[in-house]
């Protein structure tokens, strides 16, 4: 059994214009020591899907069908008190820009313990220890304890926000957007910290970004959403050297390339559509240079191609 199952989960917005779809049927898993990498330019739905992961979907959206199980048990017929020891201790989330939600006015060191204290039974004392090994784990050094956040660079927030999400040890990280923002330097730090947390810890992680570069170099598989639908499944090596479907191609010629091999970049005409009334058939058709009279008319079902999972009409 997989650590996590994501069966055909539909989460809409309810506006006066209609339903917003910004999940719509979206299917997948993650086993227990594996990273997974989730895809897409902005608005595709990925921040929607690891919402709804922790329950925080809010009015006016709702989770409208699906199921969501971690460990067995199913995330959206939770209780409150259970869903309350789920963040945190089960899954635990450094959300985009989460640099600014430390508290001004906390030290890390307390910031780090209130997670510790809150989930479990432990003392003040040996919540303050773990506290220490936390900032060590993540490479800052316990001598930073006592610092306030406006005492650490943009970098060091980012590791503190990650301190703080793996201090009670939980199940499954999500990370999104880690190194969007941060200068190349520090972001190839981070990527290397998140490499030693799936591979020491073997922790299991969801990756949320838009650059498949870093993708390939932190994940084992990859999810590529567009418009609310997932479009691709595939190992990340596999996904990142031969993308199938025409959206994944479009994604990987727009980012230079973390081998250096890719010269020439080129951007996917377009932009994504409004999800309160998506394109019929593929969501993609209207950017997608393969398009055919079929793309318009009937969504592609899944096929699998060279060990992918493609939604796409050109794989028969
Ligand atoms: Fe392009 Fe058609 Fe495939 Fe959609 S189904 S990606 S429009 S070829």
């Amino acid at each position: 059994m997989a650590l996590l199952d994501v069966e055909n989960l539909k989460v809409y917005y309810f506006t006066r214009e209609g339903a917003v779809k910004a999940a719509d049927d979206v299917s997948f898993s993650v086993d227990k020591d594996e990273t997974l990498g989730l895809i897409g330019e902005s608005g595709c739905g990925k921040t929607t899907v690891v919402f709804a992961l922790l329950r925080f979907v809010t009015p006016p959206g709702r989770i409208v069908g699906g199921k969501i199980v971690f460990e067995g048990n199913d995330i959206i017929t939770m209780s409150d008190e259970e869903m309350r020891h789920l963040r945190g201790k089960g899954i635990s989330m450094v959300f985009q820009g989460a640099q600014s939600a430390l508290n001004p006015v906390m030290t890390i060191g307390r910031q780090i313990t209130e997670g510790i204290l809150e989930h479990e039974d432990v003392s003040k004392e040996e919540a303050w220890e773990r506290a220490e090994k936390q900032l060590e784990l993540v490479g800052i050094g316990s001598d930073r304890i006592k610092n306030y956040p406006h005492e650490f660079s943009g970098g060091m927030k980012q590791r503190a926000m990650i301190a703080i999400a793996t201090a009670c040890n939980p199940g499954l990280l999500i990370l999104d957007e880690p190194v969007t923002g941060l200068d190349v330097i520090v972001q190839r730090q981070l990527l290397a910290l998140i490499n030693n947390l799936r591979v020491e810890l073997r922790l299991p992680i969801i990756f949320i970004t838009h650059d498949l570069s870093v993708i390939a170099e932190t994940c084992d598989k990859v999810v590529v959403m567009y418009a609310g639908k997932v479009v691709e499944q595939a190992s990340a090596v596999s996904l990142y050297e031969n993308p199938v479907h025409p959206y994944s191609q479009g994604l990987i010629r727009s980012y230079p390339s973390a081998k250096g091999k890719r010269k020439e970049l080129k951007s996917i005409p377009g932009a994504p559509p409004r999800l309160v009334n998506p394109p019929r058939g593929c969501r993609f058709h209207p950017r997608c240079p393969y398009a055919m009279d079929i793309c318009g008319e009937e969504e592609p079902a899944f096929r699998e191609k060279d060990g992918h999972l493609v939604a796409c009409h050109l794989i028969k």
